[in-house]
């Protein structure tokens, strides 16, 4: 059974895909809050999410990320996603409240869109460092190896895949629990595109806020960039978290 994939592991996968995310180590917990107030005006709003702090200063990934482009997008394209993620879980909350459905379908939408931008944005600035841009070590490169025979084969797929990634979206390296694999996905927008389960390891927005200052229509250039700045450590930790550390059977 030691090579099989145990339903155990598939249900802390799925589990682990969840917004939960945060509060189960894998994003920072100060991407969350359960409890607080945020609106002066609607005192007993809830403030479901925060905003997370960048894990660095604005210029610290210059050149390959400026610090302008670092500035809006986080202070202004994040918090944006957290505040509207916010809002509509406040309107889904009226709606249970009032007992008025009528607006659910499109509130739940912005809850996956909002979400998914919140929870993609938190992993982006884990997924750079100033110290970043060497290759990944230990468990993360050996399943590197198995998955796509090398880190520069991975290099060149996720490269591909995030250039073509159609209008706004991301170059996502997940690990998916029911085949025990690492995949690279595109997500369109924030939230298509995805596969049940599988949990985002690494990922790089190629919306063109997050490099058009920059590089302007050279996606391809940015997305070479973001290799010299990539932070396997936060993806190797991840990985570790969600594989577990392998421990003999207890018999329990
Ligand atoms: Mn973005």
């Amino acid at each position: 059974m030691d090579d099989h994939f145990s339903r155990r592991d598939l249900i802390k996968g799925l589990a682990l895909f969840s917004l939960a995310i945060p509060t189960v180590g894998l994003l920072s917990t100060s991407c969350v809050q359960t409890t607080g107030r945020e609106d002066k005006n609607t005192t007993e709003a809830h403030t479901y999410y925060t905003l997370p702090p960048l894990p660095y200063p604005y210029n610290a990934l210059e050149p390959y990320i400026d610090s302008e482009t670092l500035k809006i997008h986080h202070d202004k394209h994040h918090a944006g996603y957290v505040k509207k993620l916010n809002n509509a879980l406040r309107k889904l909350e009226e709606a249970r409240n009032y007992g008025n459905y009528a607006e659910v379908k499109f509130w739940t939408k912005e809850v996956s869109y909002n979400g998914s931008g919140h929870l993609l944005h938190s992993l982006y600035w884990e997924s750079m460092s100033p110290n970043g841009g060497r290759e990944p070590r230990g468990q993360l490169k050996e399943k590197i190896d198995e998955n796509f025979g090398g880190i520069s084969n991975f290099k060149k797929q996720f490269t591909a895949v995030a250039n073509s990634v159609e209008g706004s979206g991301w170059g996502v390296l997940a690990y998916e629990p029911l085949g025990d694999k690492l995949i690279i996905l595109q997500a369109e927008k924030h939230q298509d595109l995805a596969i049940w389960g599988a949990v985002p390891l690494l990922v790089c927005d190629v919306w063109e806020h997050a490099y058009y200052l920059k590089y302007q229509n050279r996606r391809i250039e940015y997305i070479k960039n973001f290799f010299n700045v990539i932070n396997w450590e936060t993806a190797s930790k991840k990985y570790k978290l969600l594989r577990g550390e392998k421990k003999p059977e207890t018999g329990t």
